[in-house]
């Protein structure tokens, strides 16, 4: 509630309202562009040498900046604890905000702790929110990180603390419930190389959210979850037996779901340059691998919130390439929704 001082409204109460006005107009009424939603990475800094690419989301952001002026860019606000709650424990929420998770925990997590990586976990569930909110309205919107799988409600690992698809997926079932008599049904596809396990594991008693994820057999993590559907691929799985694959899962789904809404996570770990792939997915591979999620989705008109997943390029370069070609599929697909008849 703003405050009225004196008869008069205070200038800087004035000023916030009218930028934050401004901001929900450009975010709202700009019919022209893609809206992305990042969490700023520099407010989480790593000892050197730390094994993860961090320096890879800075890349993705100035490329898109500089060569996709019909994407635009949204710092997310930070997802709040209450958000988190709906799915994560308030045990676990309590002690990453305090930095009191016993020493196996945060090394199973793999991040020392900081306020910073408190702050961007928080700001990346933020932006799969904001990008599933905004898919409604405009069919697709992305995170520029996010797909942090591994996290389960209790506990975190292999990078990721919270579980940003889980958290924005049950809070956009709540949403909607406020208008529907139905529950929203959600389908999450998931084709980054390492299973989703701690998605698959928080919905693995949940028939409204479909979990799909194709991964690698031999790869981590090495205890998996039973998703709704699994595909294991061998190692030095290539196109074609990839993309045959693909379309086969997304038969099956389709067969047993009709999502109102889908969570892509358009990991560019599969691709043959990975450190900790073990497949062997070309460049021009992985292209067909989005235009199939994307068109399938298209098609039968679901929105579709896309995060970015895993990447450990040897050459960090080709996981920021991969991640450039999703995101020109996705503006394609975009610009198609808009042009598409109601
Ligand atoms: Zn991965």
């Amino acid at each position: 509630m703003q405050q009225i001082r004196g008869g008069f409204l205070n200038p800087f109460d004035l000023a916030q309202i009218l930028s934050f006005q401004a901001f929900w107009g450009f975010c709202q009424h700009n019919p022209w562009q893609m809206k992305l939603f990042y969490a700023a990475t520099h407010i989480q800094t790593l000892p050197t040498g730390h094994r993860f690419p961090m320096g890879k989301y800075e890349l993705l952001r100035q490329r898109l900046a500089a060569e996709m002026p019909q994407l635009s860019l949204h710092l997310a606000d930070a997802a709040s604890e209450g958000e988190l709650a709906l799915v994560h424990t308030p045990l676990y929420i309590e002690a990453v905000f305090q930095g009191s998770l016993p020493f196996a925990a945060q090394r199973e997590i793999g991040f020392p702790w900081s306020e910073g990586m408190v702050e961007r976990a928080r700001r990346s569930v933020g932006a799969t929110v904001m990008a599933a909110r905004t898919a409604f309205q405009e069919g697709l919107a992305a995170n520029l990180a996010g797909g942090t799988h591994h996290a389960y409600a209790d506990k975190g690992g292999g990078f990721c603390v919270f579980n940003d698809v889980a958290v924005a997926a049950r809070l956009m079932q709540a949403e909607w419930s406020r208008h529907q008599r139905r529950s929203l049904q959600v389908a999450v596809i998931d084709l980054d190389v390492h299973q989703g396990n701690g998605t698959a594991h928080i919905f693995r008693d949940d028939p409204s959210v479909f979990t799909l994820s194709l991964h690698g057999a031999k790869n981590f993590p090495f205890r998996k979850e039973a998703s709704d559907i699994d595909v294991e691929l061998p190692d030095g799985c290539s196109d074609v037996p990839y993309l045959e694959a693909l379309e086969e899962a997304l038969r099956q789904l389709q067969d047993r779901c009709a999502p109102d809404l889908v969570f892509y996570l358009a990991g560019a770990d599969p691709h043959e340059g990975d450190r900790l792939g073990r497949l062997n997915l070309s460049f021009e591979g992985l292209k067909q691998r989005d235009r199939c999620v994307l068109a399938w989705a298209q098609e039968r008109r679901m929105p579709l919130a896309m995060a970015m997943a895993g990447g450990y390029g040897k050459q960090i370069e080709d996981t920021v390439e991969v991640q450039m070609n999703t995101f020109a599929q996705a503006l394609a697909a975009w610009q198609g929704w808009q042009n598409q008849p109601l």
